[in-house]
């Protein structure tokens, strides 16, 4: 019978922050990480930009400034990140503020995804060496937390704790627990937006500051800048029907790779929030997701900037043409009218953000700039929490992105530590049982 102190549900950073923090206050207990992938870890490896600033990545109604501040300083024990510098950040931050909008100044390093591997290696090494045991390809589906047992696709595992820190792909699976466990959750908030695409010399910033975060009215802002080799992916969700559809997301290589591309890629999101009736941003995330993928014949949507003003869509040819003069870093996209799949009130703040981002960046709307659609952010599971450490039944605690507790590399790692906290207390009182 296998059996563990501690069993972990996802090796991103949630999971990792946790498991060092319990390794290191109480070196004898058995600790047990379990990942469905095959390799580790999360989503630290897509392109590792970490944000050393309060509020970026840490949800305001679960953490205080102090509260993140505390936290990130244990995650730079391990993350050692080397923060860059930025320049000219006065001017662009005046130009922002006579439009009503704002350029926050974080502390940001940037690792690249093959930089994010590197981290990732030593990582895996460093929970070696403290008698960390690590399950990859092993994928949890069930709780009994009666008999405090998980089942996975390879058998059963019995905990005194146990936490769940699955990410945002792990959005549909954490509900489901919850619903297991008896635990009240909403999801009823939900980022949408499009990823934008354009050459470095159309948003030069960067050059500046790697990843400016611009925030604009009405509950937009500028998310996840990449560049140097940078590139626009997709990633696959599936309903609980079975339906697949993609939001897109972007990453980049790490600043002295050799293959820059001289592309710029970052998210508008807006943030949407359904009050009365009360609905599952989820299910409306999927149902515009299913849309768009309708449109696209199975694919995401692309158009360039210069149709979109004109009001027609953009074709195959739209790629090619002498004006349009840059390539789609994703090729599997379809040319079409994204402002058939947007809803109105969304697409009209972000157009508006997009031309104050103009007037703040000269250039970013340059005809051959590249707009896909959909991007979709799944962050806003909201469990009842009973306590300061993310615990939502006896013995169970929750941390990361899937949680609603985190919103990034950073803010994961440092919910992971105030779950473990709450673990080890638990473990604690059960000891003296
Ligand atoms: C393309 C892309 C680029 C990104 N770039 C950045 C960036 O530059 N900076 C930044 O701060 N954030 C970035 N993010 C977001 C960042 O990846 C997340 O905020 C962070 O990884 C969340 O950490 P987590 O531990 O909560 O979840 P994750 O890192 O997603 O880890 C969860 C783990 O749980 C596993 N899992 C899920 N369900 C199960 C199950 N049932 N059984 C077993 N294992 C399971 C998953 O396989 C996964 O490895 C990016 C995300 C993407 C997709």
């Amino acid at each position: 019978m296998d059996v563990f102190d501690v069993v972990i549900v996802g090796s991103g950073p949630a999971g990792m922050g946790a498991a060092f923090e319990l390794a290191l206050k109480s070196p004898n207990l058995s600790i047990l990480i379990i990942d469905q992938e095959r390799f580790s870890t999360g989503g630290m490896r897509n392109d590792c930009k970490m944000n050393f600033t309060f509020p970026i990545g840490f949800p305001e109604e679960y953490w205080t400034k102090e509260q993140a501040e505390h936290y990130l300083e244990k995650a730079a024990l391990y993350l050692k990140p080397n923060i860059m510098e930025k320049s000219n950040i006065a001017v662009y931050q005046r130009r922002a503020r006579r439009l009503g909008c704002r350029l926050l100044e974080i502390r940001q390093a940037h690792l690249g995804t093959d930089g994010g591997l590197i981290l990732i290696k030593r990582l895996l090494a460093e929970l070696n060496a403290l008698g960390i045991t690590l399950a990859l390809g092993e994928t949890m589906l069930a709780v009994n937390n009666d008999n405090h047992y998980i089942t996975t696709d390879k058998r059963d595992i019995f905990y005194k704790t146990l936490l769940l820190a699955p990410g945002r792909k792990g959005f549909h699976f954490l509900q489901m627990m919850l619903q297991t466990l008896g635990v009240p959750f909403v999801d009823n908030i939900v980022d949408i937006g499009i990823r934008v695409e354009t050459r470095l010399e159309h948003y030069p910033i960067v050059q500046d500051y790697y990843d400016p975060k611009f925030y604009f009215p009405e509950k937009v802002r500028t998310f996840c800048t990449n560049s140097g080799n940078a590139h626009v992916v997709k990633e696959k969700y599936t309903t609980a029907r079975g339906d697949v559809w993609y939001s897109v997301n972007g990453h980049a290589y790490s600043a002295d790779s050799k293959n820059a591309n001289g592309l710029v890629n970052f998210a508008i999101l807006k943030t949407v929030k359904f009050t009365a009736p009360l609905a599952s941003g989820q299910a409306y995330a999927e149902n515009l997701g299913l849309q768009a993928a309708l449109m696209g014949g199975g694919r995401p949507l692309m158009q360039r900037v210069g149709d979109f003003r004109l009001g027609t869509r953009s074709k195959e040819t739209s790629f090619n043409a002498d004006l349009y003069d840059f390539q789609p870093s994703l090729k599997d996209c379809c040319p079409g009218d994204i402002s058939l799949a947007v809803p109105a009130k969304i697409l009209r703040v972000i157009w508006k953000a997009m031309k104050n981002l103009d007037t703040i960046v000269p250039g970013v709307l340059h005809p051959s700039t590249i707009m896909y659609y959909p991007e979709i952010k799944l962050y806003a599971n909201k469990p009842v929490y009973l306590d300061n450490h993310f615990r939502v039944k006896d013995r169970v605690f929750l941390a990361g992105d899937g949680a609603g507790t985190s919103r990034g590399i950073t803010g994961a790692w440092a919910s992971g530590i105030r779950s473990a906290e709450g673990i080890l207390k638990t473990l604690a009182s059960t000891s003296k049982d």
